[in-house]
């Protein structure tokens, strides 16, 4: 694949661009839905973030932690990120009769499209594109080439939505945690699988494409996202808009593997011969991080 190969220059030069799920996601127990955003933009200002990318689940809305959900996905938008499809109401396309599935993300659009900051971007959930269904998958990569969609994937996979998970619950049980050491946790748990990918894609593709980083709409992303930035910039990332981000030209490849879940550099990887087991990071896993987590973070 002539057209990945770059310069010894480029393979050392890391870019990252940031983008955010599950938007209006549900409360967690640090903020009101509300907080969080005004923390979440004042956290990625303060980082100097161009340009996030945050991808709305329609359904959401209507749920009752998405009460004024519109109004946040404007203020993401007004402080200069932009807006993406991640489906109406979250299916699984492996679980997920296929008219039914496309009816779900046109839906979702119908919607977004009018929204300040759209982009003509689908986010697939749970990173699901079929499974071990190849014409389920080739399907829906058709269906989005009709529609003008781009596949807007993934090249950091992680489980930032699990630490969210544990913190949230430990906080609503009022269990002591040592906030520093979150943070901490936090932070190099997402700087290591950063580099993890970013190794990867230098030995399988030859340079280093532009990163998209996984996160979810989390109170810990409002907490420590500016954090997560300081750390990546001293780690030599720079961070990108995600525009730019989906203009490298791993955004046109379709990877011919149905091992699709672990992000795009993980599929490229994957058809020139990785085995899924080396594709995900340690610390992608509930179990080590409930471990990290009891060690760490809880004060005993
Ligand atoms: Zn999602």
């Amino acid at each position: 694949m002539a057209v990945l190969a770059g310069n010894a220059s480029a393979a050392e030069h890391k870019r990252i661009a940031l983008s955010f799920d599950d938007v209006p996601r549900h409360a967690g127990s640090f903020f009101t839905p509300d907080q969080r955003t005004i923390e979440l933009i004042a956290a990625l200002d303060r980082a100097s973030v161009e340009q996030a990318g945050f991808f709305v689940t329609t359904h959401n809305l209507q749920e009752p932690d998405g009460k004024g959900g519109e109004d946040r996905i404007h203020a993401y938008a007004a402080a200069g990120h932009v807006i993406g499809n991640h489906s109406d109401t979250h299916p699984w396309l492996s679980r997920t009769p296929l008219a039914d599935y496309l009816a779900d993300i046109d839906q979702a659009e119908e919607w977004l499209k009018n929204q300040p900051g759209h982009r003509p971007w689908f986010r697939f959930p749970y990173l699901d594109e079929g499974k071990d269904d190849v014409e389920k998958r080739d399907a829906v990569r058709a269906a989005l080439h009709e529609r003008g969609l781009l596949n807007a994937y993934i090249t950091i996979d992680n489980y930032d939505w699990y630490l969210d998970a544990l913190a949230s619950r430990a906080k609503a049980d009022q269990e002591p945690m040592d906030m520093a050491k979150l943070q901490t946790l936090y932070v190099e748990t997402l700087v290591q699988t950063a580099d993890f990918y970013n190794e990867i894609a230098v030995q399988a593709i030859g340079r280093s494409p532009a990163h998209v980083l996984l996160l979810h709409e989390t109170d810990l992303a409002a907490l420590f996202v500016d954090d997560l930035v300081e750390a990546l910039r001293n780690d030599g990332w720079e961070i990108v808009p995600i525009d730019v981000a989906y203009a490298d030209p791993i955004a046109s490849v379709e990877p011919d593997t149905l091992f699709q879940g672990s992000g795009r550099v993980a599929a490229i990887a994957n058809t020139k011969g990785w085995s899924p087991a080396e594709l995900v990071y340690p610390r992608t896993d509930e179990e080590v991080l409930d471990f990290l987590f009891a060690t760490n973070v809880l004060i005993q």
